[in-house]
């Protein structure tokens, strides 16, 4: 361990303390997640600077470094300072700024999520002790908090944007778990790495360790779904880790959980259950379309109208399939850097919709929500968005419902679960050889992608067209795949001029 303990560490250490030896003794690179939350924390710092107003920069190479600029302005009667590192021993503390306002030191610092949680408050307790060992207390820590009812008009508004918590007063809340960090941390880094699994692990995102931690071939028994989090890690640590040991161990679940494990690992076939599966494809009709949205919740609004954290939808992937012969288009859309994505998304799904197509979704969650604001927003294209999102078609409802399932699934119901369990050795939609593997991924790839130069943004841009791309035309495939097993009579919708010149005809025979 050469370097000094700091706030992420604390913050490791409260979540799992294997998880704060691993990242403290090894130089792992950081997870695109990490980066992510790196640069949104970098954005936000520059506004809540902004807000403060000048200070004499302590940033440097070393905590040491840092703390002794701070020391040396302090000295020479600075009263500003932003990035300021204080020193206590083996722990180190960072705040984004300092101020000295004649009574004492304030404190400041920025958040990347909504709220002033434990964590926070668990940070700021931390920042405190240090400081305050290491001769500099303070008498406020402000926490910046991005207020979620501020609407963006032009460029960001610090002063409107964050809401300052002072949480110096909560500080005693969290003292045991800081002092306990203080005793154990030289310690713990010391000693054997022990790993205790449990659902910590998975949220909020999968840790990094996790294959490391569980130290099992994959895929392994931590690998299905279906069984709750408590009871999976108490079977795990009890040795049963292979995937015929759940099978094996079944009935120790509650009885709805054995049945799961029973259905999926009994067999490698793939069941599907072809009445079921027909009635559901039976209720579409060409033209048929396969939707995929992707959205964003930047802390720091992109665009004017917008609040911090607003959901808003920043891709698509549109594949269409005319008639039961016709070659499948495809439509996809990114905005310009810096362009409002909702009203091209709203005029050209309008446009390349035909009119009273089947619409084709997986998980109609994200689709609905995102359809149904658009049509609200934009009027003109409001009465075309509503009809596409009332008669979406669900396709995840049957792997939902297990009228489709298999082993290879692993009681998951997600895209990346069930395409390759019905094309199995089909490369063309694998997801793990991809740049981006899953929506967060896009997510957090497209808000980097604003503030990027012109080339890495392109770069993140092909990664995110491959990506959504991927999603429709896994769906349109499925979708064949199952009409041809099952046989359904999926027909044509007649198009209205054709069926108004139906209707002529009939008069006309009629007269
Ligand atoms: S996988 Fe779990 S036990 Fe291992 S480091 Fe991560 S959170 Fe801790």
């Amino acid at each position: 361990m050469d370097r000094l303990f700091d706030n992420s560490d604390l913050t490791r250490f409260r979540h799992c303390p294997t998880l704060f030896v691993r990242a403290a003794t090894s130089s792992a690179p950081d997870s695109e997640a990490s980066e992510y939350r790196r640069s949104q924390y970098a954005l936000l710092k520059e506004q809540l600077l902004a807000l403060l107003g000048d200070g004499e920069d302590c940033a440097a190479d070393t905590p040491e470094q840092s703390f002794a600029k701070f020391r040396a302005a302090a000295e020479r009667g600075v009263k500003a300072f932003n990035n300021v590192t204080f020193v206590d021993g083996s722990f180190c503390a960072s705040v984004d700024a300092v101020r000295d306002r004649g009574e004492g030191l304030e404190f400041f610092y920025t958040k990347t999520t909504p709220k002033a949680t434990d964590s926070a408050v668990a940070k700021a307790a931390y920042i405190d002790a240090v400081a305050s060992k290491s001769g500099y207390p303070p008498i406020s820590i402000s926490v910046a908090v991005c207020n979620r009812s501020y609407v963006r008009r032009g460029a960001i508004v610090p002063d409107k944007l964050f809401k300052l918590v002072d949480l110096k007063p909560r500080v005693e809340e969290a003292r045991r778990v800081v002092e306990d960090f203080f005793a154990n941390a030289e310690r713990l880094v010391k000693e054997p790495i022990t790993c205790d699994m449990a659902v910590k692990c998975e949220r909020p995102d999968k840790c990094e360790y996790y294959a490391e931690c569980a130290a099992v071939p994959r895929p392994c028994m931590l690998d299905f779904h279906g069984i709750d989090g408590p009871t999976t890690y108490k079977l795990f640590a009890s040795g049963c880790k292979s995937l015929d040991d759940l099978l094996d161990n079944a009935h120790l679940l509650k009885p709805a959980q054995a049945a799961m494990v029973r259905m999926y690992l009994t067999d490698d076939k793939l069941h599907i259950d072809e009445q079921r599966v027909r009635a559901f494809l039976e209720k579409l009709h060409y033209p048929m379309c396969f939707l995929d949205f992707e959205a964003c919740q930047p802390a720091l609004p992109l665009y004017n109208g917008t609040r911090p954290f607003m959901q808003i939808p920043f891709q698509y992937s549109l594949h269409v399939k005319r008639t039961q012969y016709s070659e499948l288009e495809h439509y996809q859309y990114l905005p310009k850097r810096g362009e409002d994505p909702r009203p091209e998304i709203a005029r050209r799904l309008s446009n390349q919709i035909p009119h009273a197509a089947s619409v084709v979704v997986f998980s109609k969650g994200l689709e609905c929500k995102v359809l149904g604001t658009l049509a609200t927003r934009y009027r003109t294209f409001g009465h075309k968005l509503s009809l596409v999102r009332n008669g979406i078609a669900d396709l995840q409802e049957l792997f939902a419902s297990r009228a489709i399932y298999s082993r290879a699934m692993l009681g998951s119901t997600s895209l990346k679960a069930v395409y390759p369990a019905l094309f199995p050795g089909d490369k063309s939609c694998d997801y793990s050889i991809l740049d981006v593997r899953n929506g967060a991924e896009a997510m957090r790839l497209f808000t980097r992608a604003q503030y990027a130069d012109a080339e890495e943004c392109e770069r993140f841009y092909q990664y995110l067209y491959t990506y959504c791309g991927k999603d429709t035309l896994s769906l349109a495939r499925m979708v064949t795949m199952l009409v041809a097993v099952t046989g359904a009579q999926v027909g044509q919708r007649k198009s209205h001029r054709k069926r108004k010149k139906k209707v002529e005809q009939k008069e006309e025979e009629t007269v």
